[in-house]
């Protein structure tokens, strides 16, 4: 029978000694019987999720994960935020994240985030969806959470070799930047002009729109531009679905997850309850998980974002709790399944240590478990517990292709 995987990612719980946990880590001090129970019965090791001392973002660990080299593939933030909106990008698109901003008839920025406006920004999106620019080329664009807006470029000769409009943050009282090519191609002075037609043609539209009306009446600045940054190209690497020939999906609350595993391939899973916060529901994502392995999915990610925000607000008894809570959603998920159908693994996109409030370049505690995975000895589960194990100085791609070998679908290199 084919055999399937589970992988369980907890957004940046790698940490530090930390002197509130008797200077052990929150994984280390959490009671996490089923994480060590698992580990033992497979591979485990600190892996780096890219390189030795190279703190990376959520999107660029995600990439890692999901097999990708981020140093090839990588091309900015602005398509992964499209693919988190829902927006199937196509081949020659360039995509742009974006602000909704209060600009004067002058461009100059009055506020970056329109008093961080989050109520009818789909409407004032949709009036920008659909626009056509001077050389036919389509404008998509779609509400992200609050403030935040994708827009996507598609037609013909468009460079992502632009620089962008958004004058950057504390620049309140700047003017809006006119694009400029980055290079000498035609094809980015052409996609430098087009990005300032639109911009021009954003500021009516949004002007005049009723949401703006309406704030106009309620004393609150107009949300009457969109401050474009982050642009970049498709990623032109193959899907996973046609690299391996395996069926994927994703089960996760947090946008720039959901866009990375789109992008990569995956189908993807959310519901309202996944708030992405140290208040989503484990359970109800452990069940998500269990029906998809059930549905026939090869490779099942559920991702859990709460360690990461316990770390950047340097709470580490919270996320000693969150490991906690962690540790009884995957018990209860390998309970119900056979580990010799089905591996079951356990990593982090990155450390985000307490102390340092941030994401930092340490290695993070990954394990995969099976029937027929190697094993070796251990005796609890954390950073300095799972030091000597044979995964220790993998990377998150070399731990992808240790998966994915697992499953029997990795290509012989060689006769
Ligand atoms: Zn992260």
């Amino acid at each position: 029978m084919k055999k399937q995987a589970l992988l369980v990612i907890a957004d940046g719980m790698g940490d530090l000694p930390n002197s509130e946990l008797n200077g052990q880590t929150p994984l280390e001090f959490a009671h996490t019987p089923s994480l060590a129970m698992l580990a033992s019965q497979g591979m485990f090791g600190n892996i780096h999720p890219v390189k030795p001392g190279v703190p990376v973002g959520t999107d660029v660990g995600h990439l890692a994960i999901f097999g990708y080299d981020p140093y090839e593939v990588y091309t900015g933030r602005g398509p992964i935020e499209a693919y988190g909106a829902g927006i199937d990008m196509e081949p020659g698109d360039i995509a742009f994240r974006g602000n909704f901003a209060t600009v004067d008839d002058e461009f100059t920025v009055l506020d970056r985030r329109a008093e961080r406006i989050n109520v009818g920004t789909e409407a004032l999106a949709a009036a920008i969806d659909g626009v056509v620019l001077s050389d036919g080329t389509l404008v998509i664009a779609r509400a992200l959470s609050a403030h935040r807006v994708a827009v996507v470029l598609r037609g013909k000769g468009l460079s992502a070799a632009i620089t962008t409009t958004d004058p950057g943050t504390a620049k309140e009282g700047h003017k809006i930047v006119e694009p400029a090519a980055l290079d000498a191609s035609a094809e980015a002075q052409h996609t430098a002009e087009l990005v300032w037609e639109l911009t021009e043609k954003i500021y009516p539209i949004l002007s005049l729109h009723p949401v703006n009306q309406t704030r106009l009446i309620n004393r609150q600045v107009p949300a009457n531009m969109i401050l474009l940054r982050g642009v970049g190209e498709e990623i032109k690497a193959p899907k996973i679905s046609s690299r391996y020939g395996i069926k994927g999906a994703c089960i996760a609350g947090d946008r720039t997850v959901l866009g990375i595993a789109r992008m990569a391939g995956l189908d993807v899973f959310h519901k309202p309850e996944f708030t992405a916060g140290f208040d989503t529901d484990f359970m109800a994502k452990a069940e998500l998980a269990l029906s998809k392995l059930s549905e026939g999915y090869d490779w099942v990610v559920l991702h859990v974002k709460a360690p990461d925000l316990a770390g950047h607000d340097n709470l580490p008894q919270v996320k000693v709790e969150m490991a906690e809570k962690l540790d009884q959603m995957v018990g209860y998920m390998a309970d119900k399944l056979d580990l010799d159908q089905c591996y079951i693994s356990y990593t982090s996109d990155h450390s985000t240590p307490c102390s340092r409030r941030d994401h930092s370049g340490d290695p993070v505690p990954t394990f995969v478990a099976g029937g027929d995975v190697r094993r070796q000895e251990l005796s609890g589960f954390g950073e300095r517990y799972v030091v000597h194990g044979c995964l220790t100085n993998m990377t998150g791609q070399d731990f992808f292709l240790t998966q994915m070998d697992l499953l029997g679908v990795v290509p012989k290199l060689g006769a």
